[in-house]
């Protein structure tokens, strides 16, 4: 059989995609249930082996250069590697979702040739887990009032401070990490991007669990890690421009291709509803009229992250949709998993209860990647076009602002 990866990228056709992942990967079936965003599970080895799996043809990251783990591919032929790719078992991607669907689109976007040819690959192969270290305790919402700071040492930066709230950081082999390089600049303009070794001396990293039990969400401790400067990401003083890339692609969700746990291709009813008529919970009208409900509002809400992560994907830089985009996601995780919860009565209050790991995961999809209100902001004023919100400290210097003068 001739190797549909080595085809030309503009000959691809459905059929072709198949071939090649039917030696590659399982279909999914009506019993295919990953876990999402890697609630209840410290699973590496089944994202990994996927991704190890896909790498040679580019399958997963296919609008990335063929000499980094993509393919080249157009943005059409992008969507149908997707569309096909849902038609097989894709494990939950979440700990490697950092590298695959923001540093990586970020290294393309304002990475050196050296940088990308350092981490573009490990990442595709799932060889690699990034980690996020953008948070701290002063720094959620304001992301911009970041205080870890890195001073440059001749060839090095020095880095100092703690992030909060770093999901992966147990797994991580490097992290992203947003810095105060120049405190005297307005608080936009004194931070620049950086590559920290999660194993560097001065680096340490203390899981805190959450009440699904994961573990791998951390603070971070760095007390005079030093990075090389090969590994700033970007001009110094340009992290902010360098984080909006990342931010924007986490909420366009661009690194969730495939996985989850929606239908296969074809599928006319849905696991999540196929569990509930199991669980005989769909009997009366309330019930099925509001799983009816949910399926619509669940469907829209695929379509819509599938376009801005398509999007993302093809124009490398996404817009303020990624916002309406996890809303939607968000407000439809947390409906689907009350739903189900609810469906299981008494025994859904336990562990291993129908639902249960989702419900005990839904708040905080309204708080991680940016909060509701947040979003809500983002497409007020970029989309609707509304009066910004009044910002006293954004031309004041960062190190004046943080003296409680405003
Ligand atoms: C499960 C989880 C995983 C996370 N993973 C990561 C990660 O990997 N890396 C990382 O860097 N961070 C991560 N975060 C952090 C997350 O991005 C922040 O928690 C979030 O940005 C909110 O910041 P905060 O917790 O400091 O809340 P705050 O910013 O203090 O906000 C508190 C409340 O005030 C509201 N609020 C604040 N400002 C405004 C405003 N201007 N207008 C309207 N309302 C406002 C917020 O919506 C919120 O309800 C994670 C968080 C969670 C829960």
């Amino acid at each position: 059989m001739a190797n549909p990866s080595s085809k030309p990228a503009s000959a691809l056709v459905a059929d072709d995609i198949r071939a090649a992942l039917d030696g590659l990967l399982e279909r999914r079936t009506d019993q295919t249930r990953p876990t999402s965003m890697g609630a209840g599970s410290d699973d590496l080895d089944n994202g990994r082996a996927y991704l190890a799996a896909t790498v040679e043809g580019g399958w997963h990251v296919p609008t990335w250069p063929a000499i980094h783990g993509g393919r080249d591919v157009s943005p059409a032929e992008n969507q149908l590697i997707g569309s096909v790719l849902r038609e097989y078992v894709v494990p939950d991607l979440y700990p490697f979702a950092i590298g695959l669907g923001m540093v990586g689109p970020a290294l393309l976007a304002h990475g050196t040739a050296e940088q990308q040819d350092r981490w573009l690959r490990p990442i595709a192969s799932g060889a690699e887990i990034w980690c996020q270290m953008f948070s701290e305790p002063e720094a959620g919402s304001d992301l911009a009032n970041v205080a870890l700071s890195a001073e440059r040492d001749g060839d090095v930066w020095r880095l100092g401070g703690q992030k909060t709230w770093t999901s992966r950081a147990m797994w991580a082999e490097w992290g992203i990490c947003l810095a105060r390089t120049d405190p005297a600049q307005p608080k936009h303009k004194g931070l620049t991007m950086f590559v920290v070794a999660m194993d560097a001396p001065g680096v340490e990293v203390r899981p805190l669990r959450q009440m699904n039990n994961d573990a791998h969400f951390s603070e971070v401790f760095v007390n005079d890690a030093v990075v090389a400067d090969e590994w700033r990401v970007g001009d110094v003083g340009e992290g902010w421009r360098v984080a909006m890339t990342i931010l924007g692609h986490e909420r366009a969700g661009a690194g969730s291709r495939g996985g989850g746990d929606g239908a296969k291709r074809g599928t006319r009813v849905p696991p999540w509803i196929a569990d509930l008529v199991k669980l005989e919970a769909l009997g009366g009208d309330v019930r099925r009229a509001e799983a009816v409900s949910v399926y619509a509002a669940d469907m829209a809400s695929r379509w819509t992250v599938q376009r801005a992560a398509d999007e993302a994907r093809s124009g490398g830089s996404p817009g303020p949709a990624g916002s309406g985009a996890k809303l939607r996601t968000v407000s439809s995780y947390k409906r689907r998993a009350y739903l189900a919860n609810r469906a299981a009565g008494a025994a859904g209050m336990l562990e291993d209860g129908h639902g249960y790991i989702e419900t005990v995961t839904a708040p905080s999809m309204s708080i991680r990647g940016g909060t509701d209100e947040i979003q809500r902001n983002i497409l007020g004023e970029r989309v609707l076009g509304l009066p910004g919100e009044p910002r006293l400290d954004r031309d004041v210097p960062w190190r004046d602002s943080r003296k409680g003068m405003l």
